[in-house]
């Protein structure tokens, strides 16, 4: 009867290191549409180049838009059809 619990603490492991392991698999596909928000970007009112951490951001028709400053902001949230070129 020994040999049978010792099999089952194993089997018991087993499976836990199995789930740990898995773990950061997970977590890498959660943290690349991060990075890729984190990419320097145009402002499509003044075509600058912008970079995303200090960005005015907006998000327009579930797209994130990045402008240089407040007032590109508020000209593309007026006319928001006029800078997006599809
Ligand atoms: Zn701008």
């Amino acid at each position: 009867m020994k040999k049978l619990n010792f099999a089952i603490i194993l089997i018991g492991l087993t499976t836990l290191s199995l789930k740990s392991n898995a773990t950061p698999i997970i977590n890498v596909s959660q943290i690349s549409p991060i990075d890729s928000a984190k990419k320097a970007t145009v402002d499509p009112v003044c075509k600058m180049k912008v970079k995303a951490e200090t960005a005015k951001i907006t998000v327009y028709n579930k797209v994130t838009y990045n402008f240089c400053s407040e007032s590109c902001k508020q000209k593309f949230a007026a006319e928001p059809t006029k800078y997006i070129h599809k």
